[in-house]
């Protein structure tokens, strides 16, 4: 997108359960770090989130609080857009484009996602399987340079650029090849109820995951019941203590100091007051971003994902008509 010598960056949530300290801390909180060096597209995917089954209520109200909480958090719709996947139609015509042209069965059912999800249901839809096409059309709509993303999301990333790459290769220059960025830190912020999983908003229990939008008291329960490992010691070794490794990772970027730091005031502690002091610290993170949370008017919410929709659009149309051009239904 050439509205600015910036480079561009996409990415997304899905609306698809209650945003929580994973998403925050992979890639919203990069994203509000990111806004003054690059131009920044930050979407709303819903037609993602109906690759699983979703009550159309909730997923209606689910949309409004995924923007809201992109706000609350930091994102400057005067810096960055902000807009809602189904406004513009380009995605699904690109996807349908990819998955004829480019995507094969065997890229897609090599995706541990899909097969993670798919694990939970009986008989999942296609969309399910296909959702890593309707992702890398997402990206290359808009000639993207940079994708910030969790660990999880590499694979789709990496199929993202082989999807760009076979269709310039069979029909001439068309897609950017777009890079992507993984925190460091924070990039897997794992399953308070199970460490060795991510924690992730379609998780069955709600003691899986600390949502933003979760009673701060509730919260710092969670964290007191977090499932720890045995031993005593306060040290980050995702091997063998993946529970306290976890808590001293959010810890670390709840408070912004380093590990070692932390490790070091822990020494000689127990579980119950390194807990106690993150349970403190997580509590206050979501008094304050409620405060900002619960300010914020949905009447505006809808007119900044409206006036998202309207700076694309163009964009969108100008990209879709030279593919359909290039493939001979122009
Ligand atoms: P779902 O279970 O519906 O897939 P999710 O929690 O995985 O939800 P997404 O909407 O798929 O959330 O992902 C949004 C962004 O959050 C992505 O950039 C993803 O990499 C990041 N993310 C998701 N879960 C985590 C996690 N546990 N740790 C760090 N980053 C995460
Ligand atoms: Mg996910």
């Amino acid at each position: 997108m050439k509205t600015s010598n910036k480079k561009t960056i996409f990415s997304g949530i899905q609306p698809s359960g209650n945003l929580h300290l994973g998403n925050y801390l992979g890639a919203i909180k990069q994203w509000v770090e990111m806004q003054n060096d690059y131009q920044c597209i930050f979407c709303v995917v819903d037609y993602h989130a109906i690759t699983v089954p979703q009550d159309p209520k909730i997923l209606q109200e689910k949309i409004i609080e995924v923007a809201k909480i992109y706000l609350a958090s930091g994102i400057d719709p005067k810096k960055s857009i902000i807009f809602q996947q189904s406004d513009i139609k380009e995605h699904t015509e690109l996807a349908w484009i990819l998955n004829c042209t480019s995507a094969r069965m065997s890229d897609l059912g090599n995706m541990t996602q899909y097969k993670d999800k798919a694990a939970k249901q009986e008989n999942p839809g296609v969309g399910l399987f296909d959702y890593p096409v309707l992702m890398a059309a997402d990206i290359l709509l808009y000639d993207t340079d940079l994708v910030p993303i969790g660990e999880d999301q590499i694979q789709h990333v990496e199929l993202t650029r082989d999807l760009a790459k076979r269709f310039n290769n069979a029909y001439g220059e068309t897609f950017k090849i777009p890079e992507y960025k993984v925190r460091r830190e924070g990039a897997r912020i794992m399953g308070l109820d199970d460490p060795t999983k991510k924690m992730s908003k379609s998780a069955s229990s709600e003691n899986n995951y600390i949502a933003l939008t979760d009673d701060p008291d509730k919260a710092a329960k969670k964290i007191m019941r977090a499932a720890t490992d045995s031993g005593s010691e306060i040290k980050l070794d995702w091997e063998n203590k993946p529970g306290i490794s976890n808590l001293l990772t959010i810890y670390s970027l709840l408070t912004d100091r380093k590990i070692s730091e932390i490790e070091a005031e822990f020494a000689n502690k127990g579980y119950g007051e390194f807990k106690g002091k993150l349970a403190e610290i997580v509590k206050n993170f979501l008094l304050n971003f409620q405060k900002k949370y619960y300010n914020i008017d949905n009447k505006k919410v809808c007119k900044i994902l409206e006036k998202g929709a309207g700076k694309l659009q163009k964009i969108a149309l100008n990209k879709i008509e030279s593919v359909r051009k290039k493939i001979g239904v122009l």
